[in-house]
């Protein structure tokens, strides 16, 4: 049995429906699925429908905004209660500022001669969780960019760019403790990212550390940004820390994430996570 544990739906910034994306799943060869889209678990119950009918398990998941020290921190959620009171009060936060800072960078990137409107990143982003991805394609629409990921630089929308509006976000312990308050365990997303993106080995450590401490599950340590040495050193730090190994796709169905299915874990790694939900659903 294979589950890819991070897959995105058009519900945030991926390319398919969630029954396309059930549909790919099925081709690929997997068992299961979580969908796993930012700040929104709205396209589980379509999922979740597509997976009866062509026999794929898909496992309630949301990948959480959070940060520390302007560094962007992403915390996978798995097994909650969308319903939770204070995780549908949390995310409804993190949505709205999602709204809010698409507009701050629309406004910025005007103000530096690109035509852009919010309308045009209301209509690519088609659900509720508007992202950068979302803007850098208005941006490839206007003809200012030739594709997304040149949108992410210093001169546009990569973090601290001209036109780069940050996120409002938890610190990474409060997400955890969020997550396991609605019932769910919580897996530190790509930690690569922590490192790499001007926090260095102090940050990665700190986050960790705090994670941990909060009750964390996991970390996700095959990731297609991940090179072989990188999966190395987290294998080890997870062992010696007592979190749960993944890995994932983080397929987004366009030209970020990888490939639908790579990286997929056993049956056991879905058990080992499931067993660390404090409602054990
Ligand atoms: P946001 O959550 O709005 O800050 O957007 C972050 C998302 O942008 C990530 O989840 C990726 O899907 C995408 N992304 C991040 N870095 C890049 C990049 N260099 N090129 C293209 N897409 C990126
Ligand atoms: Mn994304
Ligand atoms: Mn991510
Ligand atoms: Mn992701």
């Amino acid at each position: 049995m294979r589950y890819d544990l991070h897959t995105h739906s058009l519900h945030s910034d991926g390319a398919l429906t969630p029954t396309e994306l059930i549909e790919a799943a099925r081709a690929a060869g997997l068992d299961g699925i979580a969908l796993t889209d930012h700040d929104a678990t709205s396209g589980v119950a379509e999922a979740r429908a597509a997976g009866e009918r062509l026999g794929v398990d898909v496992l309630l998941g949301c990948e959480m905004s959070a940060s520390f020290q302007d560094v962007s921190i992403h915390m996978l959620a798995y097994f909650i209660d969308p319903e939770h009171p204070r995780w549908v009060r949390e995310l409804a936060l993190l949505l709205d500022d999602r709204v809010a800072r698409a507009e701050g960078m629309v406004d910025r990137l005007r103000a530096l001669g690109v035509d852009v409107t919010m309308e045009q990143v209301r209509a690519i982003a088609k659900g509720d969780s508007i992202g950068r991805p979302h803007v850098a394609q208005a941006m490839v629409d206007a003809g200012v960019v030739a594709t997304t990921p040149d949108a992410f630089t210093d001169q546009w929308i990569g973090d601290n760019g001209r036109a780069w509006v940050g996120k409002m976000a938890v610190s990474p312990a409060d997400a955890v403790s969020l997550i396991r308050e609605a019932g769910g365990v919580a897996v530190i997303a790509h930690p690569i990212w922590i490192e790499r993106d001007g926090g260095g080995r102090a940050a990665l450590d700190a986050v960790i550390g705090a994670c941990v401490d909060a009750g964390a599950a996991g970390i996700e340590v095959d990731h297609p940004d991940h090179d072989d040495e990188t999966r190395a050193r987290f294998a080890v730090m997870a062992e010696e820390l007592g979190l749960i190994p993944t890995g994932s796709s983080d397929f987004h169905g366009n030209a970020h994430g990888g490939v639908l299915g790579e990286n997929a874990v056993d049956l056991d790694i879905v058990d080992a996570l499931r067993a660390r939900a404090p409602q054990g659903v």
